[in-house]
């Protein structure tokens, strides 16, 4: 393979009580849920960022502005898709992407995959390109007291000739 590249992405969101914990495009169970002017899927958007960076093609923020009302309460699903079209459209095949949630609770064991399920639909790739990781931090910092979740991605794109 000639010509890959790669991109990295990360986000965070705050825990708060009454709305509904999205991560990784699936409804996941918890007393709280990801504050956000979309639905705050901090796994996907790290995932956005991931592919927007490999492509040159700058980060969410430029695409999907948060003042935008377009973009209230917006799926994670939504804005992969988007991402990906994107990524399509300047002439790259997405080779595999890597995912790492930040999170004490609750554990994800149980939704990694589907979480792989859902981010594979909507990027066209099969599941076996698809990695989600969960990792807690042991109690230490923001994440580890609860206050919210993070996450990380990693990407590798090709030019397609
Ligand atoms: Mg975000």
């Amino acid at each position: 393979m000639s010509g890959g590249r790669v991109g990295t992405g990360f986000d965070a969101h705050r825990l708060v009580p009454g709305r509904k914990l999205m991560l990784g495009g699936v409804e996941v169970a918890h007393p709280r849920g990801l504050e956000g002017h979309s639905d705050g899927d901090c796994a996907i958007h790290a995932l956005c960022d991931a592919l927007l960076g490999a492509a040159g093609e700058g980060d969410m923020g430029r695409h999907f502005p948060s003042a935008d009302p377009r973009w209230k309460d917006a799926s994670g699903a939504s804005f992969l898709e988007r991402a990906a079209r994107l990524v399509d459209a300047r002439g790259f095949s997405v080779e595999n992407v890597d995912v790492t949630v930040i999170a004490e609770e609750p554990v994800l064991a149980p939704y990694i995959d589907k979480m792989r399920a859902v981010l594979g639909r909507c990027l066209a790739l099969e599941t076996e390109r698809v990695s989600v990781k969960a990792k807690s931090t042991d109690g230490m910092g923001a994440t580890g007291r609860g206050e919210g979740i993070a996450a990380i991605a990693t990407v590798l794109l090709t030019k397609r000739e």
